[in-house]
């Protein structure tokens, strides 16, 4: 099936009889008539449900969808896109370990990595994405255990170049974990550039409407964990009677353990209704990240041409510093994230804020409606004018999340705001 058409179909086929649209299968527990089918399940010899903090049938379609989508061998849906990068990492790396990524992240994973984390004694090293190969690889140390990075990044969009970021990865044998949350698989597949694992926030497109906060780490099945770095891997589970998940489960030992591991330890998993929510965004993900990226090129171009906006950041646009990369990895679009300065700084920028009508005023991106953020006061607030400048955020910087309205009343909204 070709991505749009596994939009509506993936991972749910009905039998004669059962219902058309997935249904929400809302039960913590399963019965079963055969003590010895149960015993299987528990051996991990048998593919069903147990209990749902480890895997439900609604929630197990979602996983389905988003794996076909993304070109994987598996998923596993979590809580939060959070919990998907946490797991996502947990499951490779222990106190003592190290991970390097890209300083272009989202807050929530900058502190995650670098506050969290780093008190359960993993450490990490930002890199400049743009660094060559040869300035990248020499932050490898003999502790390191994953490379991490965004596709688009945020809360200004940059594009990684992910064939040098999957050639860095290959050169140095370590798996890459790409955030993907941005573009969704309807705009690039990491799988395909040589990614290994890809996490996504199904909180925002691929819900897309804004209802549910959940994630999902996808295994593209394409790393070799059986190289001496990763025993817990390729050696018996003791807390699972002894599995080595290499062994068992060959291509699909990373998302397996993660499951069976992880999830079943930490419990940070999505609820059935969540999970129905977010499929039900699916459905429609192809159509809305088409509209979503083209309102966003309409809206930057709009922008670039204004008297009073001093500059425009959106990767479609000619005149970027990833226009090269937008046109490799995202040749149906560039999804609907931009940031965009305005002349006068905070002062201008909150008198922004105060006149936007249409366009609401939310900590939040990725949903069918358009909205506004001011880094600075908000998300950003706690960083001094020096920290901000150093993480690339202006006090005059705005960053919009281009909904699927009619262009010409986001485009009237946005002058008549800049224009007060
Ligand atoms: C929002 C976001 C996250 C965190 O996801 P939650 O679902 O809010 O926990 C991670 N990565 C990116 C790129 C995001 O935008």
């Amino acid at each position: 099936m070709k991505k749009e058409t596994i939009c509506v179909h993936g991972g749910y086929n009905p039998k004669s009889g059962e219902p058309r649209v997935l249904p929400i299968v809302q039960s913590t527990t399963y019965s079963y008539k055969d003590p010895e089918y149960l015993a299987d399940l528990f051996d991990l010899k048998q593919e069903g449900h147990m209990y749902s903090r480890i895997s439900n049938p609604t929630i197990s379609a979602l996983e389905e969808k988003v794996s076909q989508l993304e070109g994987g061998v598996g998923a596993l849906a979590v809580a939060s896109g959070q919990s998907a990068t946490l797991i996502a990492i947990l499951n490779i790396c222990k106190s003592g370990d190290h991970i390097l990524a890209s300083s272009n992240l989202y807050g929530g994973t900058i502190t995650l990595l670098s506050v969290t984390l780093k008190k359960f004694g993993i450490s990490i090293s930002f890199i400049d994405q743009d660094s060559s190969l040869e300035e990248l690889i020499k932050h490898v140390r003999p502790e390191t255990k994953a490379i991490f990075a965004e596709t688009i990044s945020n809360p200004s969009p940059k594009v990684l170049d992910l064939e040098k970021f999957s050639l860095f990865a290959k050169e140095v044998d370590l798996p890459l974990i790409i955030d993907n949350t941005f573009p969704t698989p309807f705009l690039c597949n990491p799988f395909e550039y040589g990614a290994n694992i890809v996490v996504h926030s199904a909180t925002k497109y691929l819900d897309g409407h804004a209802t549910s906060i959940g994630g999902i780490i996808v295994d593209g099945g394409n790393y070799n964990w059986d190289n001496g770095k990763f025993k817990e891997l390729t050696e018996p589970d003791l807390s699972y009677h002894g599995i080595r998940y290499v062994k068992e489960f060959q291509e699909r030992a990373y998302i397996t353990k993660a499951r069976v591991q992880l999830l079943r330890d930490l419990g940070n998993c999505l609820s059935p209704l969540n999970a129905f929510l977010i499929n039900l965004g699916i459905e429609t993900l192809h159509l809305r990240m088409a509209r979503h990226s083209e309102n966003a090129l309409t809206l930057a171009k709009y922008l670039e041409l204004h008297p009073k906006v001093s500059w425009v950041n959106y990767p479609k646009l000619e005149s970027n510093e990833s226009y090269k990369l937008a046109e490799k990895y995202l040749p149906l679009g560039a999804s609907g994230i931009l940031a965009f300065g305005i002349k006068g700084g905070r002062k201008a920028a909150e008198e922004f804020l105060k006149n936007i009508q249409l366009t609401g005023l939310v900590v939040h991106l990725g949903e069918v409606r358009t909205s506004v953020l001011h880094p600075a006061t908000t998300t950003h607030r706690q960083l001094s004018d020096e920290e901000l400048r150093l993480a690339g955020i202006g006090e005059d910087m705005i960053r919009v999340s281009v909904g699927i309205e009619n262009i010409e009343d986001i485009l009237e909204d946005f002058e008549l705001a800049l224009r007060r």
